[in-house]
Parts: C-alpha cells; structure tokens; sequence
C-alpha cells in the first residue's frame, strides 16, 4: 500500500514547514499540537508560504489550493492513530517526546512507520522504548522546511532496512535529498553546526566581539549566507540549548559546555525570533541587537 497519509505531532517553526511539503507532495496530512493558537497558525503560516512559492511561479494555483486541501488538524493526538506515517515534531525534550509515543502507541496500525524530527535525541534510545523499534526512525528536516533541500535519516540500531527505504523513498517523492547519519548524539548537521553557534555565543559572552559584528564577521569573512547568532535566533535559542545539552551529556566532552550567556537567553524567554526577542529584538520594523 506504501505511505499515503501522514500524521504530524507539534505544528511549530517544522511541523508547519513539514506539513506544507508533505501535503504538496499529494500525502493526506493530519496536524496535531496541544495548542489550539499554535495550530490556526501553523495553518495561515502555511496558506501564506504556499502563496508566495504562488507569487514566484515555484508552484501553480491548483498546486496550492490542492495543497491546502490535503491538511487537516487536531487537538487530539489519538486522532492520528490511523495515518500510514507519524512525523513527531514536537518541543526538543525527551519526555514531552516520550509521553507522545506513549499516548500513540496504543492507537497506531502495526504496519505505521514512526519517525522523530529530534535534531539531537538518540533515536535507539527513543525508539527502545516503543513497541516497534524496527519501524522506528530519525527524520531529521531543516530549517526552513519548504526551502532547504536536505533531510538526515538516522538509522536506531534496531530500524530495519524496510523502514530505512520507505523513508528514502519518501524523501525521493518530497523532492529532497537524503543523507545517511549514524545515531551518535545530534548526528552530522547539527554535531558541527551548533559547536560553532555556540563559540559565536561565547565570543559574544567574552567580550571578543557584539551581536553585529560577530554576524558580520562571519557573513563577510567565512561567505555563510547568515551569521551564527542571527541563525541561533532563527533555529530558536531553546532549541540551540537543547542540542548543546545532548552533546555535552552524550559525548562528554567539555568542549560541548553550553555558553552560560546562551542559557541566560532561554531563562529570560528570548527564544530568537519565534518570541520577538533572543540575540536580535525583532519587534521593530528592523531587528536591533540585544547586545
Ligand atoms: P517549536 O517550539 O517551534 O514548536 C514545537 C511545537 O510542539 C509547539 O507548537 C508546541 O505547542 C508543540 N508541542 C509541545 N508539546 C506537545 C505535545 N505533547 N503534543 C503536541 N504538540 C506539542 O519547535 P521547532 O523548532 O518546530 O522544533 C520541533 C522539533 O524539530 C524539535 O525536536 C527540534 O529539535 C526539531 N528541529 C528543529 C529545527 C529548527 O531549526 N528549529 C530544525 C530541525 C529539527
């Protein structure tokens, strides 16, 4: 039968993004969030993305419309229990994660493919704890989703080579490109990105530069198309903590220690743009650095 519908757990900055592919993609999408505000949202964030690949001929009017039709929400997570494949792309904390599983597993086919979005959480040690480890896998999309072109698919040690191609075959259709990564704490896009986010923090925290010329130095100096604290606030700065957590418990290495200054972010609530606020204060016309 292969995969047709897809039910998605978490309608933020990537279950939007996710379900805006997927739907375009022609799978039947279900979105779910535990906040209602979240998920009228993640649906006008949706219309509006998909006018805009509209306005830039990147997709047709019946394209958008189609798309458009194949999405529907919930506030109930149970309702997903007959979708083909779970995407989880809820909050980055193992045990919002683990009492979604929870919840799910009594409800879900046998045959259903679950998957994580995590950007850091030992998918073996995830999918142990399910019913199906063998139909459990690492799903790891970008940001932003409609846009970037890679997706991480990160094997457990028990996932089966069934899942691993149906997932490929997923990507294939979506129109992206997959990369295989090892199930090692934040596995190859984020083991390498985030380290350097988080020395941008600590250069900031030590003084060696500010919030602009740090972003400069690095647009202009390295050629990335955003600096490291302009991009930090971008993932979300709870999200970037997160990560540095995992690295640092999982590696053990002290190389991974999060920067005090970027755990001071989070406790204020400047989360980066999602909260109006993080190492830019974006509730102006233009964003002002913070520091
Ligand atoms: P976000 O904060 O924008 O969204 C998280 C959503 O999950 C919120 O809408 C929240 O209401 C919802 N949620 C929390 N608990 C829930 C529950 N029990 N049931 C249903 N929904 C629930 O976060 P995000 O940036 O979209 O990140 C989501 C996941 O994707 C995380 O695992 C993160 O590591 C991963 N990820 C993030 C990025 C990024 O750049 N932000 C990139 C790749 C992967």
């Amino acid at each position: 039968m292969g995969i047709q519908s897809v039910g998605i757990v978490g309608a933020g900055q990537m279950g939007n993004g996710i379900a805006h592919v997927f739907a375009l993609a022609g799978y039947d999408v279900l979105l779910n969030d535990i906040n209602a505000e979240g998920l009228s949202n993640a649906l006008k964030l949706i219309e509006k993305n998909l006018d805009r690949q509209v306005s830039r001929e990147k997709i047709s009017q019946s394209d958008r419309d189609s798309a458009l039709g194949r999405i529907s929400t919930t506030l109930t997570l149970t309702d997903l229990g007959q979708c083909d494949l779970i995407i989880e792309a809820a909050t980055e904390r193992e045990e919002v994660k683990q009492k979604i599983f929870d919840s799910l597993l009594p409800h879900l086919k046998p045959e259903t493919i679950l998957t994580s979005n995590t950007s850091s959480i030992s998918i073996t040690r995830l999918a142990s704890r399910t019913d199906r480890p063998e139909k459990f896998m690492g799903f790891h999309f970008m940001n932003p989703v409609p846009i970037m072109q890679l997706v991480e698919l990160i094997r457990g040690i028990a996932t089966d080579e069934a899942t691993y191609k149906s997932l490929h075959e997923v990507v294939e259709k979506l129109g992206k490109t997959a990369a295989s990564a090892e199930d090692f704490p934040a596995f190859i896009v984020n083991r390498i990105l985030m380290p350097m986010i988080n020395e941008a923090v600590y250069t900031l925290y030590e003084g060696v530069g500010n919030v602009r010329s740090i972003d400069e130095s690095m647009k202009l100096g390295a050629n990335h198309p955003m600096g490291p604290l302009e991009l930090a606030d971008f993932i979300g700065l709870d999200t970037c903590l997160a990560i540095m957590n995992v690295l640092h418990d999982g590696l053990a290495d002290t190389k991974y220690r999060p920067c005090p200054l970027l755990t001071k972010y989070v406790e204020a609530g400047w989360l980066g743009r999602k909260t109006g606020r993080g190492f830019y204060d974006y509730r102006g016309e233009t964003p002002v650095p913070t520091r």
